[in-house]
């Protein structure tokens, strides 16, 4: 019998009340893995309900930032003590290499640290006044029940970006996980139970984005949404939260170009694209899917990619050897598929790669690491997320012709620039779109580091201390010490 993954709502297991369910299947082995309850209306309303009812109760508001801190620390160590357990199920579900996931969960707890030393460093401030009867200052509050809706690609560290800094700052959450990666979440929520957060401050309803998700960004108790995911769905998210007035942080898709200038060590540079797209088979919002190569090093560079790219290792991603897993379900493996027949459709050259991998034991999603030439800015394929291991590699000759097709996108998510010189380094750094710039380097990331999706790839910030700040609002509060009478009604003094 399948086993049965319910709701966490209240601290409690909690099942769904039509009582329907639906799969998550391993991509690897296409072997049903649990089954996870299918949220409606009424079950999102019942983990707001408690979530609301713990933000408003005496126990939580008792909790000080110092001591909202100790918890967080304590799930983070609850979190690396089972980094193996969480590393493991988040392989299963969504293809990704253990040793990739293993990496993550050894990460996250950092994230918990980092946020509780914050937990009781965020403050107001006293406003200067030109009356000295006048005190007036600033207090940060907590905004109430944060939503936060996360996709499949890495399931708690995304999670954990959103509440981690919500809670710190005082709210309580309820999460809606992606339906292929519900496991985790939901033992994230058991875990912060056993860390000691009340009843009712994380709450997981699993279920379909259409469902359960929608169920969550238009219920009128939720104070803000946090979204990882697609920019269609955030810009859908975007518009009913803007109606209601509430606030949202959205982090979206990406088209991020990867740019090796004439003078970079191509050795390394080519290693840096490999990572870029690559690694996670391309499913990550930072894949570096535009390679622009300086024609000087143009071919060399294509050699490095193309010869790397056909000699990594497809297979299970539970394996210590493996460097390429599967694409994390069905309707992404045809995505990529068709991304590629267009691409070839608009004249663009298959380099390398371009199909399902032979000789395979496993049945699953699995596409070759795919390079694609003679493409340029036009097509669809350098236009649009694939969301897939497939890099289009391009030839650029001047600097300020590769910044324009560089910045010719509606994304401004990340972007990768290999170069030997400082003076390039920073110039161009500065002068790209992209709320994220590595040099010789791609994909690093800490929570310290704050990120931005700058245009279609989001709005507010994840990360760092200005991540606080989206969980908060602010208060002035003008208090005048001045006892006497009033002299005038008319004009009150500032
Ligand atoms: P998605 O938009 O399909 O789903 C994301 C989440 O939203 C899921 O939990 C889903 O159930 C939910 N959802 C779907 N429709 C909804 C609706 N109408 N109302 C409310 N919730 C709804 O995205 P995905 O396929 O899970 O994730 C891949 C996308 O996420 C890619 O575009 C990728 O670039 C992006 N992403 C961005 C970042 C970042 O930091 N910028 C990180 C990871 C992934």
């Amino acid at each position: 019998m399948t086993e049965r993954l319910n709701h966490f709502i209240g601290g409690e297991h909690v099942a769904p009340s039509e009582g329907t369910y639906f799969t998550s299947t391993n991509p690897s082995t296409l072997v049903v893995l649990y089954e996870a309850a299918r949220g409606n209306a009424e079950d999102v309303d019942r983990a707001v309900s408690s979530a609301r009812h713990t933000f408003e109760s005496a126990a939580w508001k008792r909790i000080g930032a110092t001591a909202r801190g100790h918890l967080l620390r304590r799930l983070g160590d609850l979190v690396g003590e089972n980094a193996e357990q969480l590393a493991m199920c988040e392989s299963l579900d969504n293809g990704k290499l253990l040793r990739e996931m293993r990496g993550q969960m050894r990460m996250l707890p950092e994230y918990f640290y980092y946020y509780a030393g914050l937990a009781d460093k965020i403050q107001g401030s006293q406003i200067p006044s030109t009356n000295p009867d006048i005190l007036n200052y600033t207090q940060r509050e907590a905004l109430g029940v944060v939503g936060a809706i996360t996709p499949w690609n890495s399931p708690l560290t995304l999670t954990t970006s959103k509440i981690a800094p919500a809670l710190a700052a005082g709210n309580t959450v309820v999460i809606k996980p992606s339906e292929y990666t519900s496991r985790t979440v939901l033992l994230l929520a058991e875990l912060a139970d056993k860390a000691g957060f009340p009843p009712g401050a994380i709450n997981v309803v699993t279920g379909l984005g259409a469902e359960a998700g929608a169920a969550l960004v238009s219920h009128p108790k939720i104070a803000k949404i946090s979204f990882t995911g697609s920019t269609g769905t955030g810009s859908h998210i975007a518009a009913q939260t803007a109606a209601r007035f509430i606030g949202c942080t959205l982090e979206l898709g990406g088209k991020s170009p990867n740019i090796v200038f004439g003078d970079a060590n191509v050795a390394n540079a080519a290693m840096g694209v490999v990572a870029g797209i690559y690694a996670a088979a391309g499913q990550t919002c930072i894949a570096g899917s535009r390679v622009f190569a300086h024609k000087s090093v143009y071919e060399e560079l294509l050699e490095r990619v193309t010869e790397r790219a056909r000699s990594i290792r497809i297979g299970d991603p539970l394996l210590d050897e493996t460097e390429l897993g599967p694409l994390a379900f069905k309707d992404q493996l045809e995505k990529v598929e068709s991304y590629v027949k267009i691409g070839a459709a608009e004249g663009a050259t298959v380099h390398s790669g371009g199909g399902r991998p032979t000789g395979l034991e496993l049945p699953g999603y699995f596409y070759e690491p795919t390079v694609l030439t003679d493409v340029d800015n036009n097509m669809r394929v350098v236009r649009e997320e694939i969301f897939g291991p497939v890099a289009a590699i391009m030839p650029f000759e001047r600097e300020d012709e590769l910044l324009a097709l560089a910045n010719d996108t509606e994304y401004g998510l990340a972007a990768g620039v290999w170069t030997q010189n400082l003076a390039t380094a920073h110039r161009v750094a500065r002068k790209l779109d992209a709320g994220t710039v590595w040099v010789n380097t791609y994909r690093a990331m800490s929570p310290m580091s704050p990120r931005q999706g700058f245009k279609n790839s989001g709005v507010g910030i994840e990360h760092g201390i200005e991540s606080m700040y989206e969980y908060t609002r602010l208060k002035s509060i003008w208090i005048n010490t001045d006892e006497g009478p009033v002299a005038d009604p008319f004009v009150m003094r500032g």
